[in-house]
């Protein structure tokens, strides 16, 4: 007699047990991850426990299914589906299309393919490199949008196929996506083949075109809020109003409430002490969530001492201000190194930190902001004679199991249409879409292949160490056993900083 063995959610025992007994008769054990050991002769996956098999469980059964949207799909049978998602994408049936196209993913998966057929479900393409601030942590600060460019038509197109068989798209790049006058048509092409739209914005412009928009395809949108007072807004995010930002919220408030809104703080010494006000503007426009993130340093910038690693005490205090502020207004609150509602620190614990950390200017004199430019002239024209992007990734010492997302189910394109490794790594290029034409041969250029291969051996890439994503735990196809090599610098980070120090003094604060 047949023996099928089943993987699946509670829910979902009831129809698959039916579907199996009518497909291949025989009995049915349904098993939890540790006992898919026990082989049988077929292995049924539920598409929504997929990512869970990251090792070789599916070894060693006879034949492997996936049990999606009600039916069963073959895994050994990829090819043919594939033809078949061609097929519904010539008769423009998107949702159709889409839907075969996750089985395909989840088909690449399990059978740990380095040339995916499947594409991601998840692009990020980059709207423009223009921003219209000139926010003091960001590389905007003294690229003053030289050479920004918006993305074009012909780019877009060249991603076409992408687009029809993707089921979200982030507008962002590195610049403000709202600030693009193709913004709007480009939005109405990704939702016309069935996309949701996200962003992060500066929401500094926001028209009644806009708005629409959002309220009808966005599924969130993520605001750049880097001081609760006026001050400390204008004087981080330099060009904006806080007036027209507040504007702004209300609006979104009244014409979009169902979508849900986050606003992301950037926190460091100048910003630290209003987290808990930051809690109470938020509850004020009605926003979701405040997600408040870690100050990446910038060695042009010289902001080492802005970065709250030297603050302990300080963020600790006012996180936990924040957190409990949260709870009693209502609004999720998403920190780093989250202490938790209950830890103490005591006012005057802080003392000594707070006098360090105001001991120190807030703000660039008008002669440093020159230096600083100063210093990023010196540093393009290094970068104009010796070309830092990469076209290959090493495996390192640190092991893991399954995959990255961002080598499965999601994409960056920049406005040029380079694909990069994922959001991270945007040096790490594939290949350029406009150049080779079809998008499937670049997303399975050398570079992601090898990637690919290196995750499904079991090592984590050599760029891929110290990448918060594998921290925080959020990448859903990965696991890793971090220990103390991830967080070695690679011999290219070594070597980089070395001839960053040369060209901007031994005494730069970087
Ligand atoms: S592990 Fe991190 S750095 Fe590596 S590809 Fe994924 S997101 Fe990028």
């Amino acid at each position: 007699m047949v023996k099928v063995t089943v993987y699946c959610e509670d829910l979902n025992r009831t129809p698959i047990k039916e579907l199996a007994e009518k497909t291949f008769g025989g009995a049915v054990v349904f098993a939890g991850l540790e006992k898919l050991g026990a082989k049988s002769d077929i292995l049924i996956v539920d598409h929504a426990l997929a990512n869970r098999l990251k090792r070789d469980e599916t070894q060693g059964f006879g034949q492997v299914c996936l049990f999606f949207n009600d039916r069963l799909y073959d895994v050994s049978r990829g090819d043919d589906l594939a033809e078949e998602r061609s097929a519904l994408m010539a008769r423009g049936d998107w949702s159709g299309a889409k839907d075969l196209n996750e089985v395909l993913c989840d088909i690449d998966f399990l059978c740990k393919n380095a040339v995916n057929r499947s594409y991601p479900d998840f692009l990020q393409i980059e709207s423009t490199d223009f921003c219209n601030s000139r926010c003091i942590m960001c590389d905007h600060y003294f690229s003053r949008n030289k050479n920004a460019q918006i993305l074009s038509a012909e780019t877009l197109d060249h991603l076409r196929d992408a687009i029809q068989l993707s089921r979200r798209i982030n507008l962002n790049g590195i610049g403000e996506p709202f600030i693009s006058r193709d913004i709007k048509s480009q939005i109405d092409f990704y939702v016309g083949y069935g996309n949701k739209i996200v962003a992060n914005t500066n929401l500094s412009v926001l028209d009644d075109g806009l708005i629409e928009r959002i309220a009808k395809h966005f599924e969130w949108l993520a605001i750049s809020v880097d001081g609760a007072r006026k001050e400390t807004y204008e004087s981080i995010r330099i060009g904006m109003s806080y007036e027209n930002l507040l504007n702004n919220l209300e609006r979104l408030r009244e014409k979009a409430p169902h979508v849900k809104k986050i606003i992301s703080m950037v926190i460091m010494r100048q910003n630290v002490c209003e987290m808990p006000e930051m809690i109470e503007l938020a509850h004020r426009y009605g926003v979701d969530q405040v997600v408040f993130l870690s100050l990446n340093t910038n060695l042009i910038i010289g902001n080492l001492r802005d970065s709250l690693q030297y603050y302990p005490k300080v963020t600790k205090y006012y996180s936990v201000k924040a957190l409990q502020r949260g709870a009693e207004l209502g609004v999720n609150v998403v920190v780093a190194n989250n202490p938790g509602r209950d830890c103490e620190v005591r006012w005057e614990d802080i003392q000594d930190e707070l006098e360090e950390m105001r001991s120190l200017p807030m703000w660039k004199t008008p002669e440093q902001e020159q230096k600083m430019m100063k210093m990023a002239a010196l540093v393009e024209d290094y970068f104009k004679t010796h070309d830092r992007l990469q076209d290959s990734a090493a495996p390192s010492k640190v092991r893991c199991a399954g995959v990255c997302d961002w080598l499965l189910k999601s994409c960056y394109t920049n406005l040029s249409g380079d694909i990069s490794m994922c959001c991270r790594n945007l040096a790490y290029r594939a290949g350029n879409v406009d150049r080779e034409g079809r998008f499937l041969d670049v997303w399975n250029a050398p570079l992601l292949r090898e990637a690919r291969e290196i995750f499904y051996a079991g090592y984590v890439p050599e760029p891929c160490l110290k990448c918060g994503m594998i921290e925080s735990g959020e990448l859903k196809y990965l696991s890793v056993d971090i220990n103390s090599d991830f967080y070695e610098d690679t011999e290219l980070k070594k070597e980089q900083k070395r001839e960053a120090r040369r060209l901007l003094g031994e005494d730069h604060d970087a």
